[in-house]
């Protein structure tokens, strides 16, 4: 049995040759399973990529896509998985906020018949305040908000069996939701729970602009409620006129004066012209996607392939130049 260990990496030259100490020394720990780890260069502008080439080139179980330039986590860890061989693939970061050792507790749950095993974090040790009650109020809003139930306070931390893989491979979309397309896919899942490090070393590559992209994708891929709630803010609005009207006419036949009303007028008109704005932004998101969709672009576009002979198990990339 194969197990691939998947490893995104964005500007990691801090982190990654302990990452890559860390995932050794797990590996010798783990038993009766063989194991490949799949690092995805995500068009890293330091010293990553070279890193990582030289250890793949010393080691036959390294291998390294490099993509042409920087695609997003969530698209690294795509071709991730399309490339993995593995019985089961397991995605962890690459700054060791994921404990390496916490895989053992899913290979046994994989073993006990799961097939997905997704870490839930208990604590967030060394993340600001900020990102802690962002990141909570946004699982919660999705959950909320999502056709498909999706776990709180779980990342892309997770082991997942062939079945799902070959799911998520069959997934054409390009706003790339991975846990969420995990969790639509069903099947066998369980949570682990598990304490979350502090970064290792370097920063966070998820600035508060990312962030926003990342939640909106989340919640507009697994969602139609924003369009539903435009809808309901243009009956709120309408009923708002509806009340302004019968006052307007009550006055109008009980005191014989007309409202006067140039402050009134002016709050009716930018009430609902932002009202309006609001629904045709709505609109403009979804549509954006839809037209991003439609244009079938490859999701991806692969600068080279290390390590990789030729067992690649599946591209999505147009380029495929193997080393
Ligand atoms: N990452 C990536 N591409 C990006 C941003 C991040 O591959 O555009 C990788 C990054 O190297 C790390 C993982 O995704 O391995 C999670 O990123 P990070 O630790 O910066 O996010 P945080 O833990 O702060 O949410
Ligand atoms: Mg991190």
């Amino acid at each position: 049995m194969l197990l691939s260990i998947v490893v995104p990496c964005y500007n990691e030259e801090a982190v990654i040759a302990e990452t890559l100490k860390r995932l050794s020394t797990f590996s010798r720990e783990v038993k009766g399973l063989d194991i490949e780890f799949i690092f995805v260069d995500d068009g890293s502008k330091d010293a990553t990529r070279s890193i990582l080439k030289q250890h793949a080139a010393h080691d036959h179980r390294i291998r390294l896509i490099g993509f042409s330039r920087n695609f997003g986590h969530q698209i690294a860890v795509t071709a991730g998985v399309d490339a993995a061989r593995g019985d089961a693939v397991v995605l962890i970061d690459a700054d060791l906020q994921d404990p390496p050792e916490a895989i053992h507790g899913m290979i046994e749950k994989w073993q006990a018949g799961f097939d997905v095993v997704y870490g839930t974090r208990t604590d967030r040790p060394g993340e600001s305040a900020f990102k802690r009650a962002t990141a909570k109020g946004f699982y919660r809003l999705l959950n909320r908000l999502s056709d498909v139930p999706i776990p709180l306070d779980t990342g892309d931390f997770r082991l997942m069996s062939r079945p799902v893989i070959d799911t998520l491979r069959a997934m054409p979309e390009r706003d790339r939701f991975v846990r969420g397309m995990v969790s639509w896919a069903g099947f066998k899942q369980i949570a682990l729970p598990y304490q979350r490090a502090k970064r290792f070393a370097g920063e966070s590559k998820y600035p508060l602009s990312k962030m926003i992209r990342f939640a909106s994708d989340g919640i507009m891929s697994f969602s139609a409620k924003p369009l539903q709630l435009a809808m309901a803010m243009g009956m709120g609005t309408s009923l708002l006129a509806l009340i302004g009207i019968f006052y307007a006419l009550f006055l109008r036949i009980f005191t014989n004066i007309w409202v006067e009303g140039w402050t009134a007028l002016m709050i009716a008109v930018l009430f609902l012209g932002g009202v309006q704005l609001i629904c045709v932004g709505i609109l403009g998101e979804y549509i954006g996607r839809i037209y991003k969709e439609s244009k079938q672009r490859p999701l991806y576009v692969v600068q080279e392939y290390c390590g990789f002979n030729d067992e690649i198990a599946f591209s999505r990339s147009p380029v495929v130049d193997r080393k």
